[in-house]
């Protein structure tokens, strides 16, 4: 893909989402932490369900610790692997606690070190607390970048590093969260909604026309299923 097609992708995200934002709920760099480590393998709306009864009780690391790994784990239970992140956001509580005055870290390398923290996690913490202008690549933002063209790659960290290169400046910050909400709620997995696709003129995707024309059937025919409505 060009410079200029990535671009106009680019713009057209900001245009229809000028601020995007993360839908997990935080209020403060701890709080995002401890969403987005809960969040691995779990929906953000899961995440927010429990986060939102857990931030009630403990807001800081200290307030974890004092919850306790059993109180925590019977909290949390809702959302996949409850037992190991328990156990990492304990562990992880008192590494903030001991070696970094229970602040969250805001460099790369101290946030790796966090058990329970990776690459993806420790970027989302960078990008969306601390403004730094690195893109996270989850799952839907690797399904975007080599589906459309934009930054293809045969692995996250690969992706990663074509969006490092190819994202231009003006962009950086922001496109981790405009690709993620376009594979979430548009570009998704299966059945991509290309028809109404706002970046279908610039996408490099092969199938793109063939399954913008199955939905328009699948339109066509769902109104045609309906029970006309007596004229008389
Ligand atoms: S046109 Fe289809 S494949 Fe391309 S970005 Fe849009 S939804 Fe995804």
């Amino acid at each position: 893909m060009n410079r200029a097609k990535r671009i106009a992708i680019f713009e057209i995200l900001r245009e229809l989402n000028p601020r995007p934002a993360t839908e997990l709920t935080y209020g403060s760099p701890f709080e995002l932490l401890v969403a987005v480590m809960l969040s691995a393998q779990a929906t953000d709306v899961s995440v927010n369900k429990v986060s939102r009864h857990l931030f009630a009780v403990a807001k800081t690391p200290e307030a974890f610790v004092r919850l306790g790994l059993a109180r925590l784990r019977g909290m949390i239970r809702t959302i996949g692997l409850y037992n190991t992140k328990a156990a990492n956001l304990i562990h992880t509580c008192r590494i903030l606690i001991h070696e970094h005055g229970s602040r969250v870290p805001s460099d790369r390398h101290a946030l790796e070190r966090l058990p329970g923290v990776g690459r993806k996690t420790a970027n989302v913490v960078l990008n969306t607390a601390f403004g730094v202008p690195v893109i996270a690549v989850d799952t839907h933002i690797f399904r975007v970048a080599n589906r459309t063209g934009l930054a293809p790659g045969k692995n996250v960290r690969e992706v990663e590093e074509r969006l490092d290169r190819v994202v231009p400046d003006e962009f950086r910050k922001d496109a981790h969260h405009w690709l993620i909400l376009h594979g979430r709620y548009v570009c998704t997995a299966r059945s991509p909604k290309c028809a109404a696709c706002p970046i279908f003129a610039f996408c490099e995707w092969r199938g793109r026309h063939q399954a913008a024309a199955g939905e328009s059937r699948a339109g066509a025919r769902r109104s045609g299923d309906r029970p006309r409505r007596s004229v008389a």
